[in-house]
């Protein structure tokens, strides 16, 4: 039987690669230019990482996480987001003790199970963007003007920036007690999850897609109308460097975000192209997350924007797929040697060359170039390459010249550099 990839778990094809090349090219550039470095960590971590880091009573933990005992007994879980294993690389590495403020981003894949549908798979890959150690909202309004910033950068439109406040340690369980008041009455409409999370972690009920949980909380009390008096300051002050950057946002007191370790600051950016699975991009402030995995009270703000989502949006008209240069075509006789040569000669130029590998017709060798869509054909003809010349075809409007194989790296990289699409 044919082996088949696992359900939920992708395969990117080289067509597709094209947009993943320049959604991270686009992030590395954006996010090193507002001062943040890349870091890499582990895709295997303990288990207790996540569960004390996200929080026990989560969607995540409770049943999405890919938990096994290893070899020699220890819980390992494959990481279901890249926040907590990037804090946990800050204080491992005392990374504090040569700056507090830390601005970090990575890329990699993530793994939860969950239900596969469009838009949601068990392996998916997060761009994560963290800055640690800054409690001031200014880094709240960072983060997000950085994020909608590479947003546009790689081409996006119909966006909404939503925010929340959802309060601190000392504000949010007054709130969670008020929840579960206004829900006690309608606890008979809520699905069998919801009516579990009315005790363990009622915010969660805003997450829940079912009707009639929504319709259950739909009139529910707004985190913010019970949020601490820091809070308020510091969401204020949010709103206000967001509104000095220039940018609009919507308040959306129902966004409460599926960590556990989120406090104050949330934020989502939603895309109206993408049906339900309509968030491209969660992050908020975890101001008490070092506190569950170490011993150091650190703040921090972040985001993770889902790579396969935003590449869903991008615009269909951009080129992306990476098409040979040239083809090098052989027309009989020695020529298939002098095809091999040429083309190495051409690849260590850092021009894309492809050429025939089996002797086939000329005709057969111009029909796979126009499939690869090689932009030019260098057709090598005994009699040419006997005075030192080939043919070059440009296979968009059909015109040939004939050119002196010596100067050939030259002129090709003069044609593709002035069609402006791209450096070598
Ligand atoms: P979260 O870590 O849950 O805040 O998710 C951050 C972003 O990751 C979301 O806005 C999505 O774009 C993406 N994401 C989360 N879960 C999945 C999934 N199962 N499949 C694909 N993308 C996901």
């Amino acid at each position: 039987m044919e082996i088949k990839a696992i359900r939920g778990f992708n395969d990117v094809l080289p067509a597709e690669i094209g947009k993943w090349q320049f959604v991270e090219k686009t992030a590395r550039e954006v996010f090193e230019g507002f001062g943040f470095s890349e870091i890499r960590i582990p895709i295997l971590e303990r288990t207790e990482l996540f569960s004390r880091g996200i929080g026990e009573a989560t969607d995540i933990v409770e049943k999405e996480m890919y938990t096994f005992t290893d070899r020699s007994g220890t819980s390992l879980t494959l990481r279901p987001e890249a926040t907590a294993s990037m804090a946990r690389a800050y204080l491992e590495h005392k990374m504090y003790s040569f700056d507090p403020v830390a601005k970090l981003y990575c890329f990699g894949p993530m793994f939860r199970h969950e239900r596969p549908q469009k838009g949601r798979y068990r392996q998916f890959y997060q761009i994560d963007a963290e800055i640690f150690g800054v409690a001031n909202p200014i880094a709240d309004a960072e983060v997000i003007l950085m994020l909608i910033h590479f947003l546009k950068r790689v081409g996006l439109e119909n966006l909404e920036l939503e925010i929340n406040s959802l309060g601190c340690r000392e504000c949010r369980p007054r709130y969670r007690e008020e929840l579960k008041r206004f829900l006690a009455d309608r606890a008979f409409h809520l699905c069998q999850d919801c009516q579990r999370r009315l005790q363990s972690n009622p915010l969660r009920i805003f997450d829940c897609k079912v009707e009639a949980c929504k319709e259950a909380i739909s009139e529910a009390p707004k985190v913010t109308d019970f949020i601490c008096p820091e809070c308020q300051v510091h969401f204020d002050r949010v709103k206000e460097y967001l509104g000095m950057a220039g940018l609009s946002y919507l308040l959306n007191p129902r966004m409460v975000r599926g960590l556990d370790y989120y406090t104050r600051t949330a934020f989502e950016v939603v895309s109206y192209q993408l049906g339900s699975q309509n968030a491209v991009t969660g992050g908020g402030r975890y101001d008490n997350l070092f506190q569950e995995i170490g011993e150091l009270d650190i703040p921090g703000i972040g985001f993770a924007i889902g790579i396969e989502r935003l590449i869903s949006l991008l615009p269909g008209e951009k080129e992306f797929v990476k098409y040979p240069h040239v083809f090098v075509a052989a027309s009989g006789g020695g020529t298939q040697k002098r095809a091999y040569e040429l083309a190495n000669q051409l690849h260590l130029d850092g021009i894309r060359a492809e050429a025939d590998y089996e002797g086939k017709s000329l005709k057969s060798q111009m029909r796979r170039a126009d499939k690869l869509k090689a932009r030019y054909v260098l057709i090598l003809g005994e009699e040419e390459l006997n005075r030192g010349r080939a043919v070059l075809r440009n296979m968009g409007d059909k015109s040939q010249e004939e050119i002196p194989l010596q100067d050939i790296v030259d002129i090709l990289k003069d044609k593709v550099k002035q069609r402006g699409k791209e450096t070598f």
